[in-house]
């Protein structure tokens, strides 16, 4: 029997009229635009919500397009193309925040939370990290203490992707000190109009400028202990959940980046003569194609098989059945896998495209000096690849053997 991979024809439509927008309505609107200043892009963002792209795997009945991780995945992919720092407002909204109210959510917090962030009327957020815990997310200290129906929240949480403009962020806070990750930390829903919140400053950022990261307090902010989210002391379950998600939908993003590079040094190369001929007829540009080729195809490969896995291992989350440990991990893993290589080979294709452009490649402009500024970010967030990699080890030391 033939093995089957083949996009649905639904997400073939979707392709095909995503691609067709982000080219014909969104490029256009964001070219030199907003990256030096760092802003918010409301324009471009509007327009995609209108389009229904900011709830993309949610299915009809909260508002979303019901097009799963898959679907997820190619509007990663798409919106990459054209820009890197929309696709992580997009991830930050849909992968780590509206993605873990769907999946852990309780009936009625789907019904309040899920329809506005889907229409893009409400945008979302997710706030993990601190200033003593990147890597080591365990050792966060942002604290809720009960206190009758309600949590009274205190901490600073730092580089939160649309923090600034955020309406619905999900917080991982300390119920359990003694307890620490292992019980300790509870996911809450927060509505940043709340009594308490406060966005203290924005990152100025190397890459990704369209997408504006801040740093955000808590001070004595008051959440009804129904915006828990998930169970009490289960918020680290929650955050990695939607992580696992979110990494593989970034191999995606990464795909679709590398993709735009290589169409620009193929566009250059076809067009640029040096020594009497086009300098993709000399031999050494046209390996340097091939393999950029070459891995792109792979690792789009690699990226949606995992996300078939995403898919199912969610699937089983939000009908709230019991996932096998195995299965688990192995998602775990191979998410892991796909985000640490595709954005090392996004960084890489882009290097290589850089070298056929020569100096046109450097030059603002021709738009190339923008991927490289923005491709080596999926390196750190989301989890450096460095923690990616430890994951991924102790997998399969834990097995014993590699299993694919
Ligand atoms: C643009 C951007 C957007 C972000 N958006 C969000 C967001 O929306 N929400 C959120 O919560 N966070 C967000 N983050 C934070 C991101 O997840 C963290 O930056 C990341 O987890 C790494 O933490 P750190 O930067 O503190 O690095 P550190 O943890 O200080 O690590 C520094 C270096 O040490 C290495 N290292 C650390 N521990 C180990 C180890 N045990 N073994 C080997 N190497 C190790 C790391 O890999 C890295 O190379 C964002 C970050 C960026 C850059």
């Amino acid at each position: 029997m033939a093995l089957e991979f083949e996009f649905s024809d639904e997400h073939k439509l979707f392709r095909r009229t995503l691609r067709d927008f982000m080219d014909e309505e969104i490029r256009p609107m964001i070219d030199n635009r907003f990256y030096e200043s760092e802003e918010f892009p409301w324009e471009p963002v509007r327009a995609m919500s209108e389009q229904g792209l900011f709830g993309v795997p949610v299915p009809p009945e909260y508002g979303g397009a019901g097009l799963g991780e898959i679907g997820y995945g190619i509007l990663l992919e798409e919106v990459s193309r054209v820009d890197t720092g929309l696709a992580t407002i997009v991830g930050a909204h849909t992968g780590i925040c509206l993605a873990p109210i769907y999946l852990f959510g309780t009936e009625e917090q789907r019904e309040t939370y899920l329809p506005p962030l889907c229409r893009g009327e409400n945008i979302g957020a997710f706030a993990l990290t601190e200033p003593q815990a990147g890597s080591d997310a365990a050792n966060i200290r942002t604290r809720a203490e009960r206190d009758g129906d309600e949590y009274v929240i205190n901490g600073t949480k730092i580089y939160v992707s649309n923090g600034d403009v955020a309406d619905t962020i999900m917080v991982s806070a300390v119920t359990d000190p003694a307890l620490g990750a292992k019980g300790g930390v509870t996911a809450f829903i927060v509505d940043t109009d709340t009594d308490g919140f406060h966005v203290s400053s924005k990152e100025d950022k190397m890459g990704i400028r369209r997408s504006t990261t801040a740093q955000i307090e808590f001070e004595d902010l008051r959440v009804p202990a129904e915006n828990v989210l998930g169970n009490v002391g289960e918020g680290f379950i929650v955050a990695l959940t939607a992580l696992d998600g979110g990494r593989a939908t970034l191999a995606a993003g990464s795909c679709g980046g590398a993709q735009e590079a290589l169409n620009m040094a193929l566009e250059y190369a076809t067009a640029r003569e040096q020594f009497g001929k086009p300098i993709a007829h000399h031999q050494d540009v046209q390996f340097r194609l091939a393999e950029m080729s070459t891995e792109i195809t792979t690792m789009r490969y690699a990226t949606y098989h995992c996300l078939d896995y995403v898919e199912t291992y969610y699937e089983k989350v939000a009908a709230g059945e019991d996932v096998d440990k195995s299965f688990r991990e192995k998602v775990s893993r191979r998410s892991a896998q796909v985000k640490v290589q595709a954005s090392e080979m996004a960084a890489e294709v882009t290097e290589k495209a850089c070298t056929i452009m020569g100096a046109r490649g450097l030059q603002e402009g021709y738009n190339l000096e923008k991927g490289l500024r923005d491709a080596p970010i999926a390196e750190i967030y989301e989890g450096t690849n460095e923690i990616q990699r430890l994951v991924i080890g102790r997998e399969l030391v834990q097995r014993g053997r590699y299993e694919w």
